[in-house]
Order: C-alpha cells, then structure tokens, then sequence
C-alpha cells in the first residue's frame, strides 16, 4: 500500500555517467521515452565530473572515447582533459534533451523487485518510484578505494583520494605522499611534482608504461573534422583499428613481447639512472595489470624531488608512513592514488530481486552475469559495464553502446510481445560465464604472473571481455528471446520463447548541426 501513489516509470536508469545518459538518449531515439534517470549527485557526468585531479584526462583518444552517436570534431587534443569531457556529457544532455528527466540529488538506496506487482520498487531519500525496468548505471569506477592502512586516522596533515581532490589544499611547498602507481597517479604526479618540495610517491607494483603521444588538435584539423562526416569516420575508425590490434597483447603472446618491446624502450629512453629503471620494471607480463600511457610519467619520477619507495607501507603515525623496513617517511599532504572499489560493486548490496536475495549475496564468490548485462533471478533488471565488460586496450563506450543497444532490442521485443518481464535462464548465463572463462585461459590474466583488480580473490576473471569489442558487439547486441525466462503481460498468454533475434537498426545522429 505504501507504495500505490508512487510515481511510475516504464525505465529507471540509475546514474547520469557516459552508461546513463547514452541510454537515455538511446530510449529517447528508439520511442521508448517513459523514462527517468537517477543521479545521486547535482549534475550529470558521473567520473568525469568527480575525477578533478590535475592532469585528469581520459586515455582513450577523444575520437573513440565518445558517442558513436554524437561524435564531437571539437576536441581540442587526442586525449582531452577532463573538463572538456565533462562538458561534452552536459553538451550531450541537454541536445538531445535528457536534462528535464533527470531527478538530481536522488540517489537509489534500495531497489526491490516486487513479484506480485512485476515492478521494481525504488526508494530515494525524498521518495518512491516504482518502474518496469531497472537499468543500473551505477559505474565500475565510482566508489573511491582506500587501502587498509593502520593509523591512517591519527595522520596530523591532509589527506584525499584523487577522486576527491581536495583543491582548497595548496600544494605548493608541501611534502606530499602519494600512495598507489595507477592510472590516476600517473597522471596526476607530473602534474604536481614541480610545485611540491618532494614527493614521495609509494609503490606496490610498477606499471607497464608506453608512449601517450598526446598533442593538440590544430584547427585545419578540426576544421575538417567538422565539416566532412568522413572524416570524423575515418579518424574513430583509424583509433578503433589500433586499438584493437592492442588486444592482440592479451591473447597472443607474440604481439604481447612486441608490445612489451615497446615498453621497456619507453622506460630505458626515458629513466637514465639503472636504480630508478629496476624498480620502475614490473616482473609481470605486460598487459597483465592495465597498460598505462604517458609521457610525462617517467620523467616527473626522476626529478630530484621525487623518491620512489618500494617498501611496503606498515601504519600511518601522526608525522607520516612508516615503511616495512622501519623508515619513516616525514610528510604534510597524503594522497590516495588508490583506484577503486571494482570488485564489490557496492551498489550490489541496495538490489533485491526475487529470490528476496540481493545482487551482493547472490555474487559473493564473484560478480557474474548473461552477457555482462542481466543477472538470472533478477528481472527486468540490465547492468551496464556489469561484470567482463571491462577492456584492458579500447573505449569502454564501445561496450556499453553495445549493451544499450540490448536493452532496446529487448525493450522492443517485450512491447511488441506484451511480455512483462524477461530474465536470463540460469542456463544460458552459465554458458556464457563458461565460455567467458573458457576464453581467458588462452590470456595474460590468467597466465601473467600478476594480481590485479581485474580477478576476484579466487583468481576468476570478473571484470574483463577476454576479446576484442566487435565479438562482444556481436553477442551482446542481438536481444535473443530463447535465452530468457519470458513472463507474458496478460495470465493465459503464451510468451514467444523462440521469436527471432531482435537486432538494432542503425540510428545516428550528427554532433554538431
Ligand atoms: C579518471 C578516470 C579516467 C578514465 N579514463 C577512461 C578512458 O580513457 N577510457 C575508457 O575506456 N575508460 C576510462 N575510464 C573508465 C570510466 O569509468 C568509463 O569510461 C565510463 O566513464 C564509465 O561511465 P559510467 O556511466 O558507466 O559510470 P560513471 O561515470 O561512474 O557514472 C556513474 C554515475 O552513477 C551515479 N550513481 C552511483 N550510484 C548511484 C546511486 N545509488 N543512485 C544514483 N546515482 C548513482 C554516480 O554519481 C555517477 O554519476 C576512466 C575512469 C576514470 C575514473
């Protein structure tokens, strides 16, 4: 009864990131505009608007770290920094007129599925949706990780992780610790070096590192860019074609040395001091842990204000790191370059489906889903960059437009079907997660010699597409109905188990008018 006046929606999205707002734009496109997004926080952009460290950029080239849909010829580099990609999202929002359904500062807390309704039940702190369809948006890189450090409270200065940077902290002068060697740090740690007395950066485990080669897009450049499609075409599809050749890295071991090749003359070119250089040579098998790009890393780390400490990190006292080996490392400023809570997909725990068991129980020896996308026991409910939906070598946007494109395929046949609800046949998401699995064997993950966030605590990869973007396209794409428990509108009516495969239409829309 609580909830017979709640407002009701065909589809809930859950976050207003690149996964979000593509599909609400999608939805949009396809007919399918009983929508509503939620965005916990004020503004739409979800990594781009919270990762404001310096040197945020994204490292993907624009070209193909964007919309399909909406290219954007205005990029002003090949990797765009994060302000500029911020304000692509918002440009993306309100074109295609996205804005006035997004309810900001309503965060999800809990989403039920209700069996007797068929319905999804969503409580917000200020109210109570109910919706058909669930899309969780949520981000795999959107809960800041902390390592478990004993003593991190007792710490006397200031400290933040690079996802929330604190930028009323002046740098300037300051001993800074940096903890964690990643993707953020990487870029961040130039970016500060030359303002701070010294930086002591820690780390765990050094990353295979190659050339960004990132420069400024010169207005000829752009110029042609926007006013010829086809070479907009030709520049995503030239990055594309690149990219995955990287693949190759993962999954042939000839293209893995000759990238390796690569990367130890990126190190030995630009580390000159052979103490520095062994310790910035990772062990591991490139590929095996997320390769990295930059340019500036590496000389940054061999500044005189820079150390390097391999030592691994004991507590935290109120003057700074204690180190294994008994040092203690004097600084003001700590900062986390630590990643994120990837594993745990802490959103996991607010979703209850209809065993009346949540996401996080049902996962608790490791995320799997059908396709990346749906979870059996949970219907009408589809994750974007669920589990092995991550790439270790192109744009994630190519994965989630994929996976968006299920979700109106099977939007589509549930309408013209009168199915209620749809939910992967715990048969079919077990094959799909044994030939998920049967594919990484051949992969560095499983043989690099490395951890890395990428595998669950029992060595299963849970986060990675083991193959390149057009297979997973393929698969994913295509809504097909046999592979799903279907629960017809009406009782009495049959559902359709073996209709044909929906597959997308075409749909492109033009960035700039
Ligand atoms: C610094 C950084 C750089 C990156 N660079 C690249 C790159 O170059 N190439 C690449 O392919 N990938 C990159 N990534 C990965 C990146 O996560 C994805 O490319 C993409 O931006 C993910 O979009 P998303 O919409 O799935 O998630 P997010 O951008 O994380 O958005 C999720 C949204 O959901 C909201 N939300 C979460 N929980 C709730 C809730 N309970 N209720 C309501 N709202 C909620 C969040 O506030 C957020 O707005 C990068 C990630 C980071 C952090």
């Amino acid at each position: 009864m609580k909830n017979a006046l709640a407002p009701h929606v065909r589809v809930a999205i859950v976050g207003s990131g690149f996964a979000g707002l593509g599909t609400a734009i999608r939805l949009g496109q396809s007919g399918f505009n009983d929508y509503l997004v939620f965005e916990r926080s004020h503004d739409v952009g979800g990594v781009w608007r919270d990762n404001t460290y310096p040197g945020c950029a994204c490292d993907v080239d624009s070209h193909l770290y964007s919309f399909s849909f909406a290219r954007n010829p205005q990029w002003s580099r090949t990797f765009s920094p994060q302000r500029e990609i911020w304000d692509y999202l918002r440009g993306c929002a309100a074109r295609f007129g996205v804005l006035p359904k997004i309810k900001f500062n309503h965060p999800i807390n809990r989403a039920t599925w209700d069996a007797t309704t068929q319905r999804w039940h969503l409580e917000t702190p200020h109210q109570t949706f109910t919706a058909d369809v669930l899309v969780s948006a949520v981000g795999a890189l959107s809960e800041p990780a902390f390592p478990p450090i004993a003593g991190l409270e007792t710490f006397r200065g200031t400290s933040f992780h690079s996802a929330q940077w604190d930028h009323h902290h002046v740098l300037r002068g300051k001993r800074v610790a940096v903890i964690g060697t990643g993707a953020s740090a990487i870029q961040f740690v130039p970016a500060i070096q030359r303002e701070v007395a010294s930086l002591t950066l820690f780390q765990r485990t050094p990353p295979w590192i190659l050339p960004r080669r990132d420069r400024p897009l010169g207005a000829f450049e752009r110029t042609v860019l926007r006013h010829s499609n086809a070479a907009q075409w030709l520049r995503r599809a030239q990055v594309y074609g690149v990219r995955e050749l990287l693949a190759l890295t993962f999954l042939d071991v000839r293209a893995a040395k000759l990238t390796e090749l690569f990367a130890r003359r990126h190190l030995e070119q630009a580390v000159r001091d052979p103490a520095l250089r062994a310790k910035l040579r990772p062990t591991y098998a490139v590929g095996c842990k997320r390769i990295l790009l930059s340019d500036d890393y590496y000389p940054a780390v061999s500044q005189p204000n820079v150390e390097l400490i391999t030592a691994p990190i004991t507590k935290v006292i109120p003057e700074g790191i204690v180190t294994h080996d008994g040092a203690l490392h004097a600084v003001d400023t700590i900062i986390f370059g630590t990643g994120f809570a990837v594993q745990s997909f802490p959103f996991g725990k607010r979703v209850r489906g209809k065993h009346n068991r949540t996401l996080a129980e049902t996962w608790k020896n490791g995320m799997s889903a059908h396709l990346g996308t749906s979870v059996s026991g949970f219907p009408n409910l589809f994750l974007l960059q669920g589990p092995n939906t991550g790439l270790g070598h192109s744009s994630v946007i190519t994965m989630i437009e994929s996976q968006i494109e299920h979700i109106v395929n099977a939007l589509r046949f549930m309408s013209a079907n009168a199915i209620a609800t749809v939910e992967p046949r715990a048969s079919a998401q077990a094959a799909f997660v044994a030939a998920v699995d049967a594919k990484t064997q051949g992969t560095v993950w499983a043989s690099g010699g490395c951890s890395s966030w990428y595998l669950h605590d029992r060595g299963r990869n849970t986060t990675l597409w083991p193959g390149f973007t057009f297979t997973f396209k393929r698969r994913v794409e295509p809504f097909n109905p046999s592979e799903y428990l279907l629960v017809a509108k009406h009782p009495g009516a049959t559902a359709p188990n073996h209709a044909e495969h929906i597959q997308s239409r075409p749909h492109e829309v033009h960035a700039h008018g």
